[in-house]
């Protein structure tokens, strides 16, 4: 049987259509600056966002990373979400390789950290404390779009303190869908922003970070320290210049099955606290079952993640058809401890 593979929207496969694009791709030394179709995929995405220059960079890990260390020097201090992916889910790379120390905020239920909670964090000058740099935020959040007009408030009060804004926008494109506005509408108010192209957007590989000139300069000096550039890589930009062309209208058919995969959860006994947000839908199956639960999916051939707060997800994808929703809704379902 086929799996159902509902973990991430990271395991989503190469359409044939993009492979092909990635087989014409024209290519060069990128580390020279010479490959077209890196400089074509960056120029594109920095226009649209809104910015002056942008990079590509294999990880959403390392754009994130590599914008950390352009904002902040030894001894900075940038706020994060408590379960930001920035905080949480980088191997601490921020204080481990750019001695930037994060100070964490604890997230609203929409996934908004709480202005007051921003302000009451923002050090005073003065040598016993870190030196207060940079807010991070993240969008979609756990699948949560964050309200345009709290991106708007946030910067307001980032101007009035001097401090940096950064989007770790691994799933933007889900949240500009979503809030049916351009995406730029969201990154205007940040310095920089990341942007995942191996997540719903469907490509194998790649990131992008959209910052100023001098930003995107100091964040090349940062991803060579960190292992380097890729040479030929406009085999990886061809595929992110094709999910923009033909994978962004499309997540609002991920979100739709999302809100049908969830709707077709309610009311049964097994399963608690069924929320759906984008592509994501989170349930809650009680912790003494959650062993034969697995065992139940696997039979089915159904993969979710398991470990999040409710204590599961699933996320929707390119490779998930209506047929697959079904599949998913009737193995849960089915489930009777
Ligand atoms: C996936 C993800 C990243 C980057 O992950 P990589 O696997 O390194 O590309 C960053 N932030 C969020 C919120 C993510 O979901």
């Amino acid at each position: 049987m086929n799996w159902i593979d509902l973990r991430s929207d990271t395991v989503t496969q190469p359409t044939p259509a993009m492979r092909e694009a990635m087989a014409r791709a024209e290519v060069g030394d990128d580390v020279y600056g010479e490959d077209p179709t890196v400089n074509a995929l960056q120029r594109r995405l920095a226009v649209k966002l809104g910015f002056e220059d942008a990079l590509l960079l294999p990880s959403g890990t390392q754009a994130n990373l590599c914008a950390l260390m352009s904002h902040c020097q030894r001894g900075d201090e940038y706020l994060v979400g408590m379960q930001a992916h920035t905080y949480q889910y980088e191997g601490g790379g921020a204080a481990v390789l750019g001695s930037i120390q994060p100070q964490p905020i604890v997230h609203a239920e929409d996934g908004t950290l709480p202005l007051e909670a921003i302000e009451g964090a923002i050090k005073p000058l003065d040598p016993h404390f870190a030196r207060t740099r940079l807010l991070c935020l993240e969008n979609t959040w756990h699948g949560r779009a964050l309200p345009v007009e709290y991106l708007r408030d946030a910067h307001i009060l980032c101007k009035r303190h001097g401090l940096a804004m950064h989007l770790d926008g691994a799933r933007l494109f889900n949240a500009a869908v979503a809030l049916d506005l351009p995406a730029r509408d969201i990154t205007q108010y940040f310095d920089s922003v990341s942007v995942c192209f191996s997540k719903g957007l469907g490509a194998p590989v790649g990131s992008v970070l959209c910052g100023s000139k001098a930003l995107i300069e100091q964040a090349r000096r940062w991803r060579k320290v960190c292992g380097g550039g890729m040479r030929q890589a406009g085999i990886l930009a061809a595929a992110c210049l094709h999910a923009l062309d033909h994978h962004i209208e499309r997540l609002a058919q991920d979100h739709a099955r999302a809100a049908r995969l969830a709707e077709g959860l309610r009311g049964v006994a097994t399963i608690e606290h069924v929320s759906q947000h984008t592509n994501m839908v989170f349930i809650e199956v009680a912790p003494a079952h959650l062993g034969a639960f697995k065992a139940h999916m696997d039979a089915a051939a159904v993969k979710l993640s398991i470990g999040y707060v409710p204590n599961i997800r699933m996320v929707v994808h390119l490779d998930i058809d209506d047929a697959g929703i079904d599949r998913a809704i009737a193995a849960l379902r089915a489930f009777a401890p």
